[in-house]
């Protein structure tokens, strides 16, 4: 396996299946990076798979947000190779944004209408979106990826990098792949090394959040009960909402008027940022992480 610094390095690697990542990487990583590669395996000719692995200033609201960001290249290495990766590409800023080239960065209507529905990412990280966006729209033009991967983990983000690549000329076609979590429900994230252990065992509660809103069939009762849950343990999200699994326009009727519908929730455990989602209603924690990989709904 490659680890390719420069964008140039990618041209020899175009057509293959993109995953991109800001490292720390984890075993809901490694997922996506198998599944890339069956479908980099899948035609005649055996394309190549390649994991971004790229820290993007662009999208973080907070400068100690992104500094204490983990950073464990040779460890994401090893992990990418394992499963099976071709190349990681590992760029520093400057080749994702380049000194004197503007970047682009979507706003108000230039962005895909589900990052600006209101109560959910957008309202609580401003520019977020148009973060991700500049770096996905950068990531497909640099290494003109045929699909690229991205985990159900950040449903909001799937559904708005879907939206902007179907809106580019060669635009990857996205593939959602379902959240992995650990045993007491907890989806997996970079972020969770940071957790205090006390913090650590409360925030499995947003999982038994999204279990609980899974019990009911009207959404104002789902998000209460889910709520309810966090309250329990001291965790007050910052949302917790029940929305269209595509539009993320909130729900009016029950839950067999609205296919593909999601709960989904962010809270602050301790000072650790956390985001979750779930198909709506049903979801249920599988006590095993490879069986809740498994058992992750259709994307949007
Ligand atoms: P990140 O490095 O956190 O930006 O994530 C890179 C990609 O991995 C994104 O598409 C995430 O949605 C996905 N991802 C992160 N955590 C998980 C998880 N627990 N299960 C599945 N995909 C994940």
């Amino acid at each position: 396996m490659q680890i390719l610094r420069h964008a140039i390095e990618l041209e020899a690697l175009k057509g293959g299946v993109l995953v991109p990542t800001m490292g720390a990487l984890h075993a809901g990583h490694a997922a996506l990076v198998a599944a890339a590669r069956r479908c980099a395996d899948a035609g005649e000719r055996r394309r190549a798979v390649i994991v971004s692995v790229f820290v993007n200033p662009t999208q973080f609201n907070e400068k100690t947000d992104f500094e204490r960001y983990p950073r464990t290249l040779d460890a994401d290495a090893a992990l990418c190779a394992d499963a099976g990766a071709d190349a990681v590409f590992a760029p520093e800023v400057e080749e994702i944004y380049p000194p004197g080239r503007p970047v682009w960065m979507p706003a108000g209507a230039e962005l895909p209408p589900a990052a600006r529905e209101p109560g959910l990412e957008d309202a609580h990280r401003p520019g977020h979106f148009a973060g991700v966006c500049a770096v996905c729209r950068r990531l497909f033009e640099l290494a003109r990826p045929r699909e690229a991967v991205f985990g159900e983990k950040d449903w909001q983000q799937l559904a708005v990098v879907r939206a902007m690549a179907a809106s580019m000329p060669e635009g990857p076609r996205i593939i959602g792949h379902p959240t992995v979590r650990e045993e007491d429900g907890l989806a997996m994230s970079s972020r969770n090394r940071l957790l205090t252990p006390n913090h650590r065992r409360r925030a499995a509660a947003l999982a038994r959040a999204l279990e609980e809103a899974g019990r009911h069939d009207v959404p104002e009762e789902a998000e209460q009960g889910g709520r309810r849950v966090l309250l329990a343990m001291r965790i007050v999200p910052e949302y917790l909402a029940v929305r269209d699994g595509s539009t993320l326009a909130p729900l009016t009727g029950k839950a067999g008027a609205a296919p593909g519908a999601r709960v989904l929730v962010a809270a602050r455990v301790g000072d650790v940022r956390l985001i979750d989602n779930a198909p709506w209603p049903g979801f249920r924690i599988e006590h095993s992480p490879a069986a809740s990989a498994r058992a992750g709904s259709a994307a949007p």
